[in-house]
């Protein structure tokens, strides 16, 4: 479904932020991608929507090499979720929501319908939260906010980069179990970014263990939690 190969980003500063960076993953798989600041991981994730562009290699979606998609196109068959998910402040949750379905082309009605049950399936209630204001929410209520708007377009591919590393600890613990039972419900293909190893493992079907600009180990949580 996603597919690196030799993958190389250096930034005009000199930077080699990753370097020959092979990888796949399968249709529907969650991989995790785990390591500390700094080692390349954010890079890796905005290659995968074009936000920028490998000095050398190719990815592939779907078997097509993405630097021949229209980049606008290939937004629209990947969500992107972010840690500070940015929700228009004068719009409602339920109208932040309905934002892809809206630019998408939908009909109100339909647009507004499909964010409901997007906001329902992030367990959050349309009737109440979807009323409020952004701010009227707590943190982990954005972040759930973000994730529905991510899968509004029913994207095949998400792409999250440490969507609840700023909500404590008991919300990120709570977010972690609704995303998984989410995830069993839409299947889709995730590239999940965190630095919390815990997370990666709980998560993950692989994890791809970052060095600094590459990955040491991709593998089940089982293999890289039993390595020495
Ligand atoms: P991570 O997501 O793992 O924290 P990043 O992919 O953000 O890592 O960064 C990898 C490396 O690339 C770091 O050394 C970072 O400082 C550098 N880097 C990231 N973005 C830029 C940029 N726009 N210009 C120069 N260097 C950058
Ligand atoms: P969480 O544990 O999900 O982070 P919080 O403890 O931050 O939740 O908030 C608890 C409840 O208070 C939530 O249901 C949230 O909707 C509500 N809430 C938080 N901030 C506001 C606000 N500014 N106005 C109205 N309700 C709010």
């Amino acid at each position: 479904m996603i597919r690196f190969e030799h993958v190389t980003k250096g930034y005009p500063d000199g930077t080699v932020a990753v370097d020959d960076l092979s990888f796949e993953v399968a249709e529907g798989e969650l991989v995790t991608l785990v390591g500390p600041s700094g080692c390349g991981k954010t890079t890796t994730m905005k290659m995968v929507n074009r936000l920028i562009e490998p000095t050398s290699g190719r990815i592939l979606l779907d078997g097509e090499d993405i630097s021949t998609l229209d980049p606008v196109a290939l937004r629209r068959r990947i969500g992107y979720v972010i840690q500070q998910v940015g929700l228009f402040p004068h719009k409602t949750v339920l109208e932040n929501t309905a934002t892809v379905p809206h630019l998408l082309g939908w009909p109100r009605r339909k647009a507004r319908e499909r964010a409901a049950e997007l906001l329902d399936l992030v367990g959050l209630d349309p009737a109440t939260h979807g009323e409020r204001y952004p701010d009227q929410l707590s943190g982990g209520q954005r972040q759930r906010v973000g994730v529905a708007r991510a899968l509004a377009a029913d994207p095949p591919v998400l792409l999250m980069d440490e969507p609840f590393g700023a909500v404590d600890p008991v919300v990120r613990e709570h977010l972690q179990s609704e995303f998984l039972r989410l995830q069993q419900q839409v299947r889709k293909t995730i590239l999940f970014v965190t630095h919390d190893i815990e997370e990666a493992v709980r998560l993950g079907d692989r994890i791809a263990v970052y060095g600094s600009g590459r990955i040491e180990q991709f593998d089940t949580p089982a293999t890289v939690l039993g390595a020495p």
